[in-house]
């Protein structure tokens, strides 16, 4: 697979990094933490090796919070919008969530992991009428 740049952004803009492919994992993770993170039905998250990301700027905005009771449970945000960032799990890789890449990373989420706990209002994009943007009532 060729090696491929792709950079990433938080929704203020302060903080951007880049990855570089091949992706280790990409999955969805339906687990309740993830949830809560998220904010969302599931994180999807991409897995890389640590010398295939670096911070481009903002980094000093990056907050870092580590779940107490869990064994490596972690999330990164920024502190002035509060979007989910990239953060080091104790295994050394580096966990990107999807949804703050700017580009196409080029491949796609292969599993849901999880899947037992998902949220019981967890839909499947295809189960649902789709509209290019808002629903048109
Ligand atoms: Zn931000
Ligand atoms: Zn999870």
């Amino acid at each position: 697979m060729d090696k491929k740049s792709v950079s990433g952004s938080c929704l203020c803009g302060k903080v951007t990094f880049k990855i570089e492919t091949p992706l280790l994992m990409f999955r969805y993770c339906h687990c309740s933490r993830c949830r809560k993170a998220t904010g969302s039905a599931h994180a999807s998250n991409i897995f890389i090796l640590p010398e295939h990301f670096s911070w481009i700027s903002g980094d000093e905005n990056v907050v870092r919070y580590d779940l107490n009771e869990a064994r490596g449970f972690a999330t990164c945000f920024c502190k002035t919008c509060g979007s989910p960032l990239p953060h080091t799990t104790k295994r050394n890789e580096v966990v990107v969530p999807a949804g703050t890449l700017d580009d196409d990373p080029g491949q796609l989420p292969e599993s849901n992991i999880f899947w037992k706990f998902r949220a019981s209002w967890s839909l499947e994009p295809g189960e649902m009428p789709k509209f290019d943007e808002y629903e048109n009532k």
